[in-house]
């Protein structure tokens, strides 16, 4: 405890005290209605809050800042502070101030710090976002082995995974953790894999990932003696979960929330999707960040947060098991099919609350009335969508996971007695069990009511002996009962014979107030009686909720059956209205996609009446035929938007979703890999074209033949000649090594011919059509390749000004003659290699040189027509254009 000046209060040394275990944290320190702040804490809160800074008392002889918020508002103000990065620590007072007045004047009310609220640990609603999940994950490294561990609190979700470290960054970004646990000791090699995973990393003591005291930890939470049956966790996977069980203890002090037993993910049970190829195709977030306009969006047509969360899992871990797909499939096909069962199921599904997060707080002791009333709506709901889906001809997989959605019927009748229809947010608001569940209750509630009534009888009572009408008897938090009259009768009452009876209290500026004897020994009736019912109830919910978590695993798995369902009729339902065909899933190795469309460019173009055009795209298998596609077309012709479609289709069939195309076979991909775009990682000091060939460098380094790889554009963010060798070479390199699925995006127009060369390459082109000079697009994708770019009068589109045009045309007619003349030699260049020899270095300097400023102004000069004056001033323009 650090040393306190003599002048502080006692109750800034109980701050101290409590700060000082609490360094990392801002400490929201109770005192009565409010959460205060002091020093620092108050400086950095009132600036991140934008609140009043205001000062209390002085310590070492100055002022002590302090800044407070509300209790009954405290979440909007907890939100921001976790969304900004803080953590707080919410320190409660624990005991009774009469108790602590009791140890005398200067006696302080014992406090505690309750919980340490951080980014990963939150479970209140209004903190959280519904349709999202909300992990902590913990990193643990065992003698250079790696595991990943991840847990939503809120609901209750554990999961942990072994991963060599190239695979840490991918499986981060797919997680998305809001908070990672680090041990003190991480290495630094480590730290730039996890901080790219944007999350709050926080550092525990080396001994909370002890494995060993992991395990034996893990058994007593899941009141096991051998974990086998939840898997064979490795080391360090027992180091991960410890780091995690280790910091909820922390954190929740001592209440641990309910974690469903950890499902132990093996490394290739979903498709590998590394972070940049999960932020190029905008799977889960979008560029910017947003659920908007990514697949996710596109495809969510669930009607539950839980099935929201679910989808989201799906989405961003696409499976890589065949079994597992084809029952998503199954189940799918059946909603599909039975158009009534899913819209009354949907109809039904749209009112079920959240049981996984009300659950979550019931177990960790921080619900209310209203969480049990959520569990037995949830319940109720179950079991009329159990009676909904369960009929003949369900499929297999879609009964076994109904089967849980009736298994808590005595809870649900157990509730449904005990509570009111709408019961209030907060225990102590009271009122909440119904009329008739307890006898006990019943009478207290009859006599502090009845009491309520002689409240009413006394005011008339009294208005009539004071013959003041407007006469009446009040209550508030300070007086309790009390009678007020207005002033101008002030004298009166004052003065006898009514002195005699009525006891003055208080005088306002509008009105005095006053009590009788009478008045006190009701209001002790009344009071009485409201604690006691308020104990009873308080004794119920405990019972309700002592009942609610002894059933917390069922409760769970009926969760998890009905986001399941959800998620399956969501899925329905857009295969149904968009026209979503089944994808056939198999081991083939190809891609056979006919008329496929990008969901989400379809759904924005649909927005505004346009149509999408539909592309076919086939990819053979390992053995032979056409593995690579190389796409030229002009810009905007539609080329990004093919390659990201292809991709999105088998992340949709392998995450047990219809796709959008009218049939499609997809050999399962392991892993998908992209390089699209260009965009520059100055924070991690790497360029625009740094970064397009880290990205490419993976892809070369990682795909097999059962990847799928999207390259769109590469090599365009250096020199042409620079840019076309690297495009080339990786070509090569992906058509003979890797032998991945590919579709490869250019306006390298040399590059087609490779096709002549490289068997297993075929080119695409994306279909325009010229008129008037101007450019139509078709978007259709065709076999063949482009004869140009259409460049400038895509330009024109844009509304590049007509001069600036009219230049580019003339520059681009003299580039165009000038590689017709040299096309002998770029031909020989592109049949062999290499393709960087002397000759071939200093014939492009000789181009460059022939297309300088200087040369270009010459073009356009007809010295005939020049007078003197002319060509002397052309003179002095040649000269600057030679200086710059
Ligand atoms: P650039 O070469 O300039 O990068 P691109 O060929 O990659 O262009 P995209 O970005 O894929 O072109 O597409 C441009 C726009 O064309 C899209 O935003 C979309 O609105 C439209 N488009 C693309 N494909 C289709 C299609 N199949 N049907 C209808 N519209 C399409």
């Amino acid at each position: 405890m650090p040393k306190q000046a003599e002048s502080d209060s006692p109750m800034i040394v109980q701050f101290k005290a409590i700060k000082s275990q609490h360094e990392g944290s801002l400490l929201f320190y109770r005192m009565g209605d409010f959460y205060e702040m002091f020093f620092d804490d108050a400086i950095i809160a009132a600036e991140a809050l934008d609140i009043a800074l205001t000062k209390r008392g002085r310590s070492k002889g100055s002022d002590i800042p302090m800044c407070g918020v509300p209790v009954h508002s405290a979440d909007s103000y907890l939100q921001s502070l976790i969304r900004q990065g803080f953590r707080v620590a919410i320190c409660e007072q624990v005991e009774d101030p009469v108790e602590a007045r009791k140890r005398g004047s200067r006696a302080v009310v014992a406090r505690e710090v309750v919980r340490l609220m951080t980014p990963g640990t939150l479970t209140e609603e209004a903190l959280l976002e519904a349709r999202q999940h909300n992990f902590l994950a913990a990193f643990a490294n065992v003698r250079d082995s790696i595991a990943i561990a991840w847990a939503d609190i809120s609901s209750g979700h554990l999961h942990v995974t072994g991963c060599p470290a190239p695979k840490v960054r991918p499986q981060l970004a797919r997680i998305a953790p809001k908070e990672i646990l680090v041990s003190e000791n991480l290495q630094p090699r480590f730290r730039s894999l996890l901080d790219d995973a944007g999350a709050s990393l926080t550092q525990l003591s080396p001994v909370c990932f002890d494995s060993t005291t992991a395990e034996r930890r893990m058994k007593e939470m899941f009141e096991v003696n051998f974990l086998d049956a939840y898997g064979e966790f490795s080391r360090p996977e027992f180091g991960a979960l410890g780091g995690i069980i280790s910091y909820l203890e922390l954190t929740q002090k001592g209440s641990l929330p309910l974690l469903q037993p950890p499902r132990r993910e093996f490394q290739n049970a979903s498709m590998y999707i590394d972070a940049a190829t999960r932020r190029n195709l905008e799977i889960t977030r979008s560029f910017s960040g947003q659920r908007e306009n990514t697949l996710l969006d596109a495809v969510d047509r669930t009607v539950t947060a839980a099935g929201a969360r679910l989808l989201e899992t799906r989405i961003s871990a696409p499976s890589a098991d065949l079994n597992v797909i084809r029952r998503r499939q199954d189940e799918l096909a059946y909603f599909r099919h039975w158009k009534e069962v899913r819209a009354d199921l949907r109809s039904q599904l749209r009112s079920l609350p959240d049981i996984e997060r009300a659950l979550s707080r019931l177990c960790l002791n921080r619900g209310g009335p209203r969480d049990l009333d959520t569990i037995r709506n949830g319940l109720e709901c179950a079991e009329q969508i159990h009676a909904i889906v369960v009929n003949d001809g369900i499929p297999a997989s879609l009964a076994a996971s109904a089967g849980p959605l009736t298994q808590c019927s005595v809870l649900a009748e157990s509730l449904d007695s005990a509570l009111v229809t709408e019961p209030p947010i907060h225990l102590k608001d009271g009122g909440f069990i119904a009329a008739g569940y307890d006898s006990e209750l019943d009478d207290e509630r009859n006599l502090r009511d009845e009491a309520r009534g002689i409240i009413l009888e006394l005011q008339q009572a009294y208005a009539g002996q004071t013959s003041i009408p407007s006469l009446k008897v009040k209550f508030n938090n300070v007086l309790g009962y009390f009678i007020e009259t207005p002033s101008a009768h002030s004298e009166k009452m004052l003065s006898k014979p009514l002195s005699d009876c009525f006891i003055h209290r208080q005088t306002t500026a509008s009105a005095t107030r006053f009590t009788t004897s009478q008045l006190s020994e009701i209001e002790s009736r009344i009071l009485n009686a409201g604690n006691r019912a308020l104990a009873i109830e308080t004794r119920i919910f405990e019972e309700l909720r002592h009942q609610v978590v002894s059933e917390a695993a069922a409760l769970a798995a009926t969760a998890r059956a009905l986001a399941e369902i959800d998620v399956a009729a969501g899925l329905a339902e857009l295969a149904a209205i968009e026209d979503w065909c089944k994808p056939e899933v198999t081991e083939c190795g190809s891609l056979e996609i006919v008329g496929g469309r990008h969901p989400v460019v379809e759904l924005s173009l649909s927005a505004t009446g346009q149509s999408f055009i539909s592309n076919d795209c086939i990819l053979a298998g390992s053995d032979g035929g056409t593995r690579i596609r190389l796409v030229t077309g002009p810009n905007m012709s539609g080329k990004s938007t093919y390659l990201r479609q292809n991709a999105l289709i088998t992340v949709l069939a392998q995450a047990g979703s219809f796709v959008p195309a009218s049939s499609a076979r997809i050999g399962l991909v392991s892993q998908l890999f992209s390089r699209v775009g260009a965009a520059d990682d100055l924070a991690r000091g790497r360029s625009t074209f740094m970064v397009e060939m880290v990205e490419t460098a993976t892809i070369l380094n990682q795909s097999d033949q059962n990847s799928l790889v999207i390259l769109d554009e590469i090599g365009r963010g250096t020199a042409t000649y620079d840019g076309l060798a690297i495009a080339w070479a990786t070509l090569e390199h992906l058509h003979d090594v890797n032998n991945c699925r590919t579709l490869f995006a250019t306006h390298f127009h040399e590059l087609t011919r490779l096709s002549n060369r490289l068997d297993r390459l075929a080119n695409s082109t994306v279909a325009v059509r010229e008129w008037k000079g101007d450019v139509i697009f078709l978007h259709e994708v065709k076999d063949g390749s482009a004869d140009r770019s259409y460049g400038v009068q895509v330009a024109k589109l844009a509304g590049i000004p007509a001069p600036v045009l009219s230049r580019a045309n003339d520059i681009l007619e003299m580039l165009e003659a000038d590689e017709r003349e040299g096309r002998g030699r770029v031909s020989s260049m592109l049949d062999e290699l290499p393709l960087f020899s002397e000759a071939v270095e200093s014939e492009s300097r000789r181009q460059a040189q022939s297309a300088s400023p200087v040369h270009l102004r010459l073009e356009t000069v007809s010295p005939d027509e020049l007078s003197p004056r002319e060509a002397l001033a052309l003179l002095y323009e040649l000269r600057d254009l030679m200086k710059s």
